[in-house]
């Protein structure tokens, strides 16, 4: 994990987030909580097959429709050098329809679950902007206001927003202050 910029208790790195240590690490899941591609089947390959094993269970207890966009579920991190996994949904993009405050809820969601739980140290992946789309110059201005918003509430917890590439932290760096 390399460290691009960091304040008080908000870090962007980059790196695997599945190497991530602290109390949990947040997952870019979908609807079925089945696994699939991106960051969601390296998370299930990292913490091993239990992982698919606990969504089944969520499945079949508290959400048998499946998850809905912008919800968080927790399951342990069986095999991550995290204790929980956060499971969210985020929103396909769509060019016809603001989908911002989705996003912005998984977010918020997934950092109020962290506080209920005290965790202080959290990690996100940039959800919503790999296989669905979410082109990550307004995913980084919704992230950075929900940060901005909800941080100062939660003093215990510190966030890092964990990006697959320089390339990605950077874009994030340079749109999360557009206003
Ligand atoms: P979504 O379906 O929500 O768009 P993706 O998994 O396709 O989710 O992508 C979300 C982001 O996660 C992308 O920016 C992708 O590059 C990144 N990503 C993929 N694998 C990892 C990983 N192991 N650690 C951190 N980020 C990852």
């Amino acid at each position: 994990m390399k460290i691009y910029w960091q304040d008080d208790r908000l870090i962007v790195a980059e790196g695997d987030i599945t190497r991530f240590e602290g109390d949990a690490i947040v997952n870019a899941a979908n609807k079925s909580l089945q696994g699939g591609g991106g960051v969601d089947g390296a998370i299930h390959r990292a913490a091993g097959p239990e992982l698919l094993e606990a969504c089944r269970a969520l499945r079949r207890t508290a959400w048998p429709d499946g998850l809905p966009v912008g919800e968080v579920a927790m399951t342990p991190g069986f095999r991550l050098p995290v204790a929980h996994v956060i499971h969210t949904v985020g929103p396909v993009f769509a060019k016809s329809e603001d989908r911002s405050s989705q996003l912005a809820d998984c977010y918020r969601h997934a950092l109020r679950l962290a506080e209920k739980h005290q965790f202080t140290r959290l990690a996100f992946p940039a959800i919503s902007t790999g296989i669905y789309g979410y082109p990550a110059e307004a995913a980084a201005n919704i992230v950075a206001a929900v940060m901005r918003d909800t941080l100062p509430a939660i003093p215990d917890l510190t966030v890092t927003l964990m990006f697959f590439s320089a390339a990605d932290a950077e874009i994030f760096l340079n749109h999360a202050f557009d206003g």
